[in-house]
């Protein structure tokens, strides 16, 4: 057990209030939660930066709701699009490309930098801000499962803060502060099985993207709702586990609990189970790392308990959702395989919502990928980004016929 991935600040040694935020995805769902934190709590937090990467109306309403000095979009011909758009008298930096980026992920005045990007794209930039000694309020679980490694000895360099995103992450995290790590025996993923989680595999196997894009609990990106209905979200947040707290797949188990209420759990080996529960909505977990160390006030519905009635659990269905195998088989495996496992998973999701390929086969591409992958060493920020790219060209000239 190497621990948690990066130094855990006190209240002293944390930014202060209020806190200047960089939000990298922020006309994205996770982005759209965080900023309806940063306006509930315009003492707390202000609005630095923010990226988004073709919704160039919607980054500009964010604009003109916030007015941050810095803005970035994807591509150069958005940046005149956004000037139109914003309104008279407010002239922030605009800057576009990939490494606009990573330029404000850097920022010296940026105190958090939430790193909500979609995919692989989200990569460079959160290795920035850790290179850059920032604090990292992590959504974007791809980069931690292409480079890990990479994360974790920036943090140790620069003195970096992640604090966990993602629901269930973040559910553990709150289980674990305050606990001796030496006395955890086990973390227990819950995974809400998706929307096909009771269906059979001839269903299965003719689902469209509106099915499976209609998730039952949580409303979120298209990219990871389709993870969700396979099972690689859950595949890919195995990684991300283990990556964060510094474990061997074998630590990290995974139970559907449709109810999407216990966000996780950590079993201690004295036999406890300590368990996070929560309303399913994401500014739950968000504003726990915005504010960090301090809890922070949060205006939602009080949760139910009774009105629930009852939680169940089961098994996940390996067989028929082989995603979550194949991603513990790509975890083990070390390497460049990770890396593989996700560049021929973004390809594949892009494949089935382009309606070029049938649900199911978004799992046998990534495993005829892992089956091609020769072991390679983990690398460098340039070798990972350059076997992402040579696998989805792989599997996009497979899809056409020419490899
Ligand atoms: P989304 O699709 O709603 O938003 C993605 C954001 O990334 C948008 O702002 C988009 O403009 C930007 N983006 C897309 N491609 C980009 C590129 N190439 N370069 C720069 N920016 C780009 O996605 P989301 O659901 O908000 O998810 C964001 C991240 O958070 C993902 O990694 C996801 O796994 C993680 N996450 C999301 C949720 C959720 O509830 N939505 C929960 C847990 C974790
Ligand atoms: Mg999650």
């Amino acid at each position: 057990m190497r621990g948690y991935i990066s130094r855990l600040p006190l209240v002293a040694d944390s930014p202060a209030f209020p806190r200047r935020l960089c939000v990298l995805g922020a006309t994205g769902s996770i982005g759209a939660s965080t900023l309806d934190i940063a306006g509930a709590h315009p003492d707390m937090f202000s609005v630095l930066a923010l990226a988004g990467a073709n919704n160039v109306r919607k980054l500009a309403e964010l604009a003109a709701r916030f007015r941050p000095k810095y803005l970035a979009v994807l591509h150069e011909d958005g940046v005149k699009e956004l000037l139109a758009l914003l309104p008279p008298g407010y002239r922030p930096f605009i800057a576009a490309g990939e490494s606009a980026y990573v330029d404000l992920a850097t920022l010296p005045e940026a105190d958090v930098v939430v790193s909500a990007i979609v995919g692989a794209a989200g990569l460079a930039p959160t290795l920035a801000a850790a290179r850059a000694g920032k604090t990292i309020a992590l959504a974007n679980k791809e980069s931690l499962v292409l480079a890990g490694d990479l994360i974790r000895g920036a943090c140790a360099a620069t003195g970096a803060v992640v604090l966990p995103v993602d629901s269930e992450h973040n559910a553990l995290f709150q289980a674990l502060r305050g606990h001796d790590p030496a006395y955890v025996s086990e973390l227990i993923l819950t995974a809400s099985g998706g929307p096909f989680r009771d269906k059979d595999a001839a269903f299965i196997a003719s689902v469209t993207p509106e099915q499976a894009l209609a998730h039952p609990n949580w409303s979120m990106g298209a990219k990871i709702s389709i993870d969700s209905a396979t099972l690689m979200n859950k595949g890919l947040e195995v990684i991300e586990a283990c990556h964060l707290y510094g474990l061997a797949a074998g630590k990290v188990a995974v139970v559907v609990h449709p109810q999407s209420i216990v966000h996780s759990l950590v079993r201690y080996a004295d036999g406890s189970l300590l368990a996070h529960l929560g309303p399913p909505d994401m500014r739950v977990a968000i504003s726990y790392c915005l504010g960090y160390p301090l809890r922070l006030p949060l205006n939602l519905a009080p949760l139910d308990i009774v009105a629930l009635g009852k939680l169940t659990f089961e098994a996940p269905r390996e067989d028929d959702f082989p995603c979550l195998g194949l991603a513990r088989r790509a975890f083990e495996a070390g390497g460049g395989a990770t890396v593989v496992l996700n560049a021929a998973n973004e390809a594949a999701v892009e494949l089935f919502l382009a309606r070029k390929i049938g649900f199911t086969g978004i799992a046998r591409i990534v495993e005829t990928a892992l089956d091609r992958h020769a072991a390679t060493d983990a690398g460098d920020l340039d070798s990972i980004l350059a076997l992402d790219r040579e696998t989805r060209d792989r599997v996009k000239m497979t899809q056409a016929g020419l490899g």
